[in-house]
């Protein structure tokens, strides 16, 4: 089954030029909506975040919206964040961003995507070559791991980089 396939390292590369580009959203109800933020978001926030053990961004929240689940993985309640940004100063590894940390939720619908013979709207939207369509499976070698059962995520993930070492 094809799949979306997201490359954070295009993305960050826009980020470090000042082009901040997530892309548009093709979502009819709320055009203002960017689903891929919240893709980027949980992609950023499973494989470039470092779980650190005391967690300074959890820490530092005055909304208490941050979370670890049991594998240590961040998650932020939208409902309760009120775009500080606190977190993101404090992350001693720039994983947060101030463009993704906002207290305004978008969501990614997960487009039916039936026809891929036409591009989604984000794939035309966002940094070149940062989300397409894509055959390949899950794999360390090309650092391409799995979010969810439609979307794959391509990043240098700090612990394999540790290991590698
Ligand atoms: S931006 Fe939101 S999640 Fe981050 S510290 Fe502020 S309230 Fe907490
Ligand atoms: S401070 Fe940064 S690297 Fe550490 S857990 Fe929070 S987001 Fe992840």
């Amino acid at each position: 089954m094809k799949k979306i396939l997201i490359d954070l390292a295009k993305f960050r590369e826009k980020a470090t030029n000042g082009e901040y580009n997530y892309g548009e959203c093709s979502y009819d109800f709320h055009p203002y909506n960017i689903g891929m933020k919240d893709i980027v978001e949980q992609a950023m926030l499973h494989f470039t975040c470092r779980r650190c053990e005391d967690a300074p961004c959890i820490e530092v929240c005055p909304a208490d919206a941050l979370e670890k689940d049991d594998e240590g993985v961040i998650s932020r309640a939208t409902n309760l964040c009120i775009g500080c940004q606190s977190c993101v100063a404090i992350c001693p590894f720039g994983t947060l961003t101030n463009r993704i940390i906002t207290d305004k939720k978008s969501i990614c619908d997960l487009c039916d995507f039936t026809d891929k013979s036409k591009p989604l709207k984000c794939m035309e939207t966002s940094p070149e070559g940062a989300v397409s369509f894509t055959d390949i499976e899950p794999n360390d070698v090309e650092n391409i791991y799995a979010l969810n059962d439609k979307i794959l995520i391509k990043e240098f993930r700090w612990d394999d980089l540790m290991r590698n070492e």
